[in-house]
C-alpha cells in the first residue's frame, strides 16, 4: 500500500528597517524587510517545518539553529535544497505544496509567479503543483499594523516504491 504523509509548518518574522524583504528566494522592494538570523525567509521556513513535520523529523531549528553563526545570513532556498538532500527525503516524493503568506503589506501577487518559479527549481516539481496565497490581516493585530509577516505550508509527501 502507498504511504503518505502530510506536514503543516508555520512561521512569523518581524519587519525592520535595513533588511531586503526575501520571500521564496525573491527579492521585493519594500521599505521594510524580515528580521531573523538568517535571511528571514518566512514562507521557506514554513515550508521546511511542513517538510520536516511531515516526516516527524523535529522543526527547523533542530537542522539550522539560529545560535550557529554558519547559519548567519543564511539563504533559505538553500536550507530547503539541503533539507530535501537528507535522510530520509530522498525516498519520497512531494505530490503538492500549499502555501499562506499573510501580510498587510506590501502586494504579494506580483511576486507570486518568480516564488513558485523558484520553488518548482528546488523542488523539482511541476508549477501545477505548487500553490501561493497571499491574504492580508485585515488590518487586525500585528499583522494588520505592518509589525510582522506570517506564512503557514501544508505539504503531501508519497514515499517512493522501491
Ligand atoms: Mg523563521
Amino acid at each position: 500500500m502507498e504511504e503518505l504523509r502530510i506536514g503543516h509548518g508555520w512561521d512569523v518574522h518581524r519587519f525592520t528597517k535595513e533588511r531586503p524583504l526575501i520571500l521564496c528566494g525573491v527579492n521585493i522592494p519594500h521599505a521594510h524587510g524580515l528580521l531573523g538570523h538568517s535571511d528571514a525567509d518566512a514562507p521557506v521556513h514554513a515550508l521546511i517545518d511542513a517538510l520536516l513535520g511531515a516526516l516527524a523529523l523535529g522543526d527547523i531549528g533542530t537542522f539550522y539553529p539560529d545560535t550557529d553563526p554558519a547559519y548567519k545570513g543564511a539563504d533559505s532556498m538553500q536550507l530547503l535544497e539541503k533539507t530535501l538532500q537528507m535522510t530520509p527525503f530522498p525516498q519520497w516524493e512531494i505530490i503538492n505544496i500549499d502555501l499562506n503568506i499573510i501580510t498587510q503589506k506590501p502586494k504579494m501577487l506580483p511576486h507570486i509567479p518568480a516564488m513558485k518559479e523558484n520553488l518548482a527549481k528546488v523542488l523539482s516539481l511541476d508549477l501545477s503543483r505548487i500553490s501561493i496565497k497571499a491574504k492580508t490581516n485585515e488590518k487586525l493585530g500585528y499583522i494588520g499594523n505592518g509589525e510582522a509577516l506570517e506564512s503557514s505550508a501544508v505539504v503531501l509527501l508519497r514515499k517512493k516504491v522501491c
